[in-house]
């Protein structure tokens, strides 16, 4: 039988965008000294508009750009990440009929890739080409704010384009309100350093890390439990599922992935972050009053 105060807590807490799914997990949520935030979707908006595309061999070519969309947009149509759908945003806006894209795949928390038109495409990271030594495009820039994935034709570079996705307005009142509970806050991202160092500083959070590959954050959150940390994380993505069950707490954020949500023992329904500071006070506010 769950104890009537537990009861009533859970009720509360669904009342708050939060489902309990695994009464430990909850009851364990007053012990939590650092909580892990993934960033797209949870603490920002997780909606990409395309800001720029940049052709370097075509310079403000809006058929060049066309061209590289219809490459991107054959490939990203099959993704359901939120990169992929910012692009097909831009795609349907420019009303750009697509090619058909051939033995599609991802490349597992770096991009897409397939054949389009005989031509092997890819949609990538900027940690992809460090780790394949490709080298940026002449003249590369970005902006602290921008999210960068390179078109790839044949592995030549072909341009980029650079996405941005806008802050919740809810994030910095939810990391004040940690850090008013001793609770320090860290970012765990895929994206780049720069969009990474630049939503740590706005959030006032206390550290990142920036290109974590799935298979890494695990190791992250194993890293943070072996200096002592009681380790709470967010996560969306079927990627984040087995750092999220690592985790002392795994909260898996409403819009994601079932495989996230059945791992997880906290589920967000709203994703939003202030609903990660209801929970640890229901959970203090709750087993105080049953000791
Ligand atoms: P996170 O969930 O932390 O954002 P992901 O593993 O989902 O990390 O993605 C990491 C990076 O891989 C993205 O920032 C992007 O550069 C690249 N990527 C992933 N999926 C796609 C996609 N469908 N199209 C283009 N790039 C992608
Ligand atoms: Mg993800």
């Amino acid at each position: 039988a769950v104890p009537l105060v537990v009861a009533k807590s859970t009720s509360l807490s669904a009342q708050h965008g939060l489902l309990i799914k695994n009464r430990t997990a909850f009851e364990n949520s007053r012990k939590i000294s650092t909580v892990v935030f993934d960033k797209t979707g949870t603490l920002t908006v997780g909606k990409f508009e395309v800001a720029r595309i940049v052709i370097p061999e075509h310079p403000g070519g809006e058929a060049a750009e066309d061209n590289l969309l219809r490459m991107a947009g054959a490939l990203e149509r099959n993704s359901e990440h939120p990169i992929a759908t910012g692009i097909m945003d831009q795609v349907n806006r420019r009303k750009l009929s697509l090619p058909e894209a051939q033995n599609f795949q991802a490349i597992t928390g770096k991009g897409v890739e397939a054949m389009v038109e005989g031509k092997h495409v890819k949609v990538v990271s900027p940690g992809y080409l460090q780790e394949k030594s490709i080298s940026l495009p002449n003249d590369f820039a970005s902006t602290s704010n921008e999210t960068v994935v390179f078109v790839l034709v044949n592995e030549l570079m072909y341009g980029y384009i650079a996405l941005a996705d806008t802050l919740r307005p809810e994030s910095a009142g939810a990391i004040r309100t940690l850090h008013e509970n001793s609770i320090k806050a860290l970012l765990l991202t895929g994206d780049n350093e720069k969009v990474a160092a630049s939503v740590s500083n706005q959030l006032n959070m206390d550290g990142y890390f920036a290109g974590v590959l799935p298979h890494e954050k695990l190791e992250k959150i194993k890293q943070l439990q072996a200096k002592g940390d009681f380790v709470a994380m967010t996560g969306d993505g079927v990627n984040d599922a087995p750092a999220l069950a690592q985790a002392d707490i795994g909260i898996a954020v409403g819009s994601g992935s079932d495989i996230a949500a059945e791992t997880a023992g906290i589920v967000l329904v709203n994703s939003n972050p202030k609903d990660i500071v209801n929970l640890i006070l229901f959970g203090k506010a709750t087993y105080r009053k049953m000791i």
